[in-house]
């Protein structure tokens, strides 16, 4: 059966015409999903008994199961949920003063082995639907029974190897008369897939694109990420010129500062040489020290310092404010803990 999340309000509308009903019912459904967010079809009291029967005999509501949940105690949340085939994704609740933002997980597992990251060593099993990616919000809006204002596409997973279904589910979230998420306020990450940041480009969609970047030279940034092995840091480069002149918008930069590998003042130097006169902005991240990891957190006098040195010599860095670090902030981390704990 199909999932009724799978779809954005044009395509529902002809999912009703095909089922002999008129299009008017698309709007009615879609509000009842994300506007009252309920979980059944029965619910939906101002649809005929007939045509209810007639959504439960062709989809499912596709309704995660939370498998667990962890509370910061500054107020980050972290679930586990059951996408219903047997596997578990991770989705992140941040509390910002400007509001509540998502962070989802795109894929189940992730092809790309970045080093640093807790996801590595859980294998790649498969990626998500749209209707999966828009379900993760869903969930956590029903939980804390309020609405989230900004979705960052930095979970587990590598968004743009899912690049169809992620184009898809932000149609749904940004549509106005469904989750109605603003373009502006959705982010998504990638670790350098340098062909989908061309394709994603002339989208010319509104959304914040933020480059994985964290490391200068090409030496390092593979030893870090096996992705620059196949796309290096000169394409990268080119392909965010090229982002930026198609749209106008400025690139966020992740930089994960991990003590004696990338956080001293030549990194600094070298980084405001590869970034000088790009409309662009750092993001530094203390790194979270991750089981099994080989790279661990910079000293705060480090991490000033870096941020100080980017600051003074023309390129706007601030630094990621750490939260849920008591529950592990790490992408990956409360899942690989919770299959371990089942083994
Ligand atoms: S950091 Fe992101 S892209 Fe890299 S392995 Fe982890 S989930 Fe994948």
């Amino acid at each position: 059966m199909k999932n009724i999340k799978e779809f954005n309000l044009d395509d529902l509308k002809q999912e009703l015409e095909a089922l002999g009903e008129k299009k008017y019912r698309a709007e009615q459904i879609f509000k009842w999903i994300y506007v009252d967010k309920v979980k059944e079809f029965d619910e939906m009291t101002n649809l005929s008994l007939e045509l209810r029967t007639k959504l439960k005999q062709n989809y499912t509501m596709c309704n995660f199961n939370i498998l667990k949940k962890q509370e910061s105690t500054d107020g980050t949340k972290k679930y586990l949920f059951d996408v219903l085939d047997g596997n578990a994704i991770e989705t992140v609740l941040m509390q910002y003063h400007h509001g509540k933002t998502i962070c989802v997980s795109s894929q189940i597992g992730c092809k790309m082995g970045c080093k640093f990251c807790a996801s590595t060593g859980i294998k790649f099993i498969r990626s998500l639907t749209a209707g999966e990616i828009v379900e993760q919000i869903l969930a956590v809006e029903q939980d804390i029974g309020d609405k989230i204002s900004n979705v960052v596409f930095m979970g587990i997973g590598e968004p743009f190897d899912n690049y169809e279904n992620v184009m898809k589910a932000i149609k749904i979230i940004n549509n106005q008369k469904g989750l109605n998420i603003g373009a502006r306020h959705i982010s998504i990450s990638t670790s350098g897939l340098v062909p989908m940041i061309y394709k994603f480009a002339d989208e010319e969609l509104q959304c914040t694109l933020s480059i994985s970047l964290h490391a200068t030279n090409d030496e390092k940034r593979s030893k870090m990420m096996p992705v620059n092995n196949k796309y290096n840091i000169k394409e990268l480069m080119e392909a965010c010129k090229y982002y930026i002149q198609k749209t106008n918008k400025r690139i966020s930069f992740e930089y994960a500062l991990a003590k004696d590998n990338n956080d001293n003042l030549e990194d600094a130097k070298e980084l405001v040489k590869l970034l000088k006169g790009m409309l662009c902005h750092v993001n530094l991240i203390p790194i979270n020290k991750i089981e099994n990891g080989n790279y661990s957190k910079s000293s705060n006098e480090n991490i000033i310092k870096f941020r100080d040195y980017l600051n003074d010599n023309g390129i706007v860095a601030t630094i990621r404010r750490e939260l849920g670090s008591d529950i592990d902030a790490a992408c990956g981390q409360l899942r690989r803990k919770n299959l371990k704990s089942n083994k």
